[in-house]
């Protein structure tokens, strides 16, 4: 398993230094607001020989002695911390929105690493979601939490077999268990990968790719996937549980 990196933790780091009073955020802070926000797992969890520090708190460590964010104007140093600039304010608007959904989905660590490490080498990249909405044209200033009609619909049509769509964790179906046509819109879809639209695929392929991480839960289930944050290697086993539990109280 690969470890973060400095450059990983420049976009996260910002947003909660644009958070926090004045812009500005102590490094202390910043390692445990970076890590209940990423909540690093493998090495980086792993606390350094003879020291408090973790693999990861160390890494935050290191903006500052690396000059990580002052040298590409994006923060200055303050007296125990950063302070935002208005580069580093322009930098995190532009990227906004792919943060707010990494962030919003219960992704793995492996996960967001991978998706913030896409931030930085594309430009272009933006939540499939955001393309969706807007057909191909490009505006970074939706709120990712409306979540998009279209894609919400073509998840629908996907997961819907012989007219039926159920949780996908515990098999509950809304129409069957309420009867009369009740309760037919209240599946949830839930993201399993952050999903992105690059420059070089067509509209159809991440479509098509973003089906595959897709789940349709259950409001019950998606609760407990978020507040527990279950990722992608632990929702197998997170199904098979049920199943289980509810084989045995039969
Ligand atoms: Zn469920
Ligand atoms: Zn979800």
């Amino acid at each position: 398993m690969e470890r973060i990196t400095e450059n990983q933790l420049i976009l996260p780091a910002l947003y909660l230094m644009a958070n926090n009073k004045g812009g500005v955020i102590t490094t202390r802070d910043l390692i445990s607001q970076l890590t209940g926000i990423l909540h690093p797992t493998g090495v980086d969890a792993m606390i350094l020989k003879n020291r408090k520090d973790t693999y990861f708190s160390q890494k935050v460590r290191n903006l500052k002695s690396h000059d990580t964010l002052t040298s590409k104007d994006l923060a200055t140093n303050e007296n125990k911390g950063f302070k935002i600039t208005s580069k580093g304010r322009a930098f995190l608007s532009s990227h906004r929105d792919v943060l707010d959904y990494i962030l919003a989905e219960p992704f793995n660590y492996e996960d967001i690493k991978s998706a913030l490490d896409d931030i930085k080498e594309r430009d272009d990249l933006l939540p499939i979601e955001e393309i969706i909405s807007e057909g191909n044209v490009i505006t970074k200033n939706i709120k990712i939490r409306e979540r998009s009609s279209i894609l919400r619909l073509r998840a629908i049509e996907y997961f819907t077999h012989d007219d039926k769509i159920c949780c996908d964790c515990c098999g509950f179906n809304f129409p069957q268990y309420y009867g009369g046509g009740y309760g037919k819109d209240c599946i949830e879809i839930h993201h399993i990968k952050p999903i992105f639209q690059y420059k070089d695929e067509s509209f159809d392929q991440s479509l098509e790719k973003a089906l595959q991480n897709l789940l349709p839960v259950c409001p019950n289930c998606h609760r407990v996937i978020h507040s527990n944050r279950i990722g992608s290697g632990q929702l197998i086993l997170f199904k098979t549980e049920i199943k289980q539990r509810k084989q045995a109280s039969l």
